[in-house]
């Protein structure tokens, strides 16, 4: 599953290729990923047709490409779902539009470093899995074949759809690339994430109080904070020094704030080298991750030394999702075990 960071890389990409773009036709290869779509997929295709894409916005992990008639493509990428823009001309990455996520002083994220998108000079193939393809109206600098945005999806567990843009309820910018303060009705339900300068830490802080559950399910709940999925959750428990077993409720406003300190922090260093690429679909031919994930703390450690203090890792499951932690670096209660729904016994 891509976390924020690579999403955040994707998102950057497709601003620079797309923004400006007029969408001249849509080949609908598999109807299935507009299974949501109001209207079915001649809906879709005539919503986009003609229509100029206006920038690239993210909240969390939901995507979406506002349109010059107000509403806006919005993106579902499920576990397997691509957006790969192919044959546009690759503009400087310091021409970016919208304000570069990484910290000052530091370069914007490198495409060429992740694998998604696959920035892609050739619209002469149809790739395995192709579903949804939108031809862009032709640019000077465009490869001789067109450029095209196509959604590639293996397990068909994504979608797109063409929706209103809803005012955010807190009036500020819909999330990172989108100024104005509109979200896609189907994301309005999405809480801010933690790289979002918008976030009220306090609120957040205590909605994630308010629960009982365990602190590493509330964590990946994207209706408290969004953005953050296992790898990002071991990482920021690891640093903030609390194991995903506590009860949320139970822990202090500072541990907790630390804790959502901390993983916003591994999510700033992972965007910068431009995402963690840990899911198996990223993994290269001998099985090795992404740059990031070189120097993750405790995902995928189980069974080795601690870097901070030699203890030997462990895992377990909370929530139905793996942990791996530090049996001493993280402190976890007495009255903590859990279910495997996340709930005290
Ligand atoms: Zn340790």
């Amino acid at each position: 599953m891509p976390e924020l960071p690579e999403v955040e890389s994707v998102r950057a990409g497709l601003a620079r290729h797309l923004t400006g773009r007029r969408v001249a036709d849509v080949e609908i290869l598999d109807p299935r990923p507009l299974r949501r779509q109001d209207g079915g997929p001649e809906a879709f295709a005539q919503a986009l047709r003609g229509r100029v894409i206006t920038g690239a916005a993210r909240r969390g992990k939901f995507l979406w490409l506002p349109l010059d008639d107000g509403r806006a493509l919005s993106a579902h990428l499920g576990m397997s779902g691509q957006l790969l823009v192919r044959g546009t001309a690759a503009p400087a990455a310091a021409a970016a539009p919208g304000a570069p996520l990484s910290p000052p002083g530091e370069s914007p994220p490198d495409l060429t470093a992740t694998r998604a998108p696959s920035l892609v000079r050739d619209l002469s193939s149809h790739p395995r899995h192709l579903r949804i393809r939108l031809l862009l109206a032709p640019r000077p600098g465009d490869s001789p074949g067109g450029a095209a945005l196509d959604l590639v999806d293996q397990r068909m567990l994504g979608g797109m759809r063409v929706t209103e843009l809803v005012p955010t309820l807190d009036g500020a910018p819909g999330g990172q690339g989108s100024p104005e303060p509109l979200v896609p009705a189907d994301a309005a339900h999405i809480a801010r994430d933690l790289l979002d300068p918008a976030l009220d830490w306090a609120a957040a802080v205590a909605r994630a109080r308010s629960s009982r559950r365990a602190i590493k399910t509330v964590l990946l709940d994207q209706g408290i904070i969004s953005g953050i999925g296992n790898i990002y959750a071991d990482e920021g428990l690891w640093h903030g020094g609390v194991h995903g077993s506590r009860r949320t409720c139970a822990l202090s406003r500072q541990a907790v704030e630390r804790v959502l300190r901390a993983t916003g922090g591994v999510m700033e260093r992972a965007l910068a080298v431009g995402g963690t690429s840990f899911d198996a679909l990223y993994v290269d031919a001998e099985g090795a991750p992404g740059y990031f994930a070189r120097s993750l703390a405790v995902y995928g450690r189980a069974g080795r030394e601690c870097r901070r203090c030699g203890a030997t890792l462990r895992s377990e499951v909370i929530g139905g999702r793996s942990h791996t932690s530090c049996p001493r670096c993280q402190r976890r209660a007495r009255d903590a075990r859990m279910t495997r729904a996340g709930r005290p016994l």
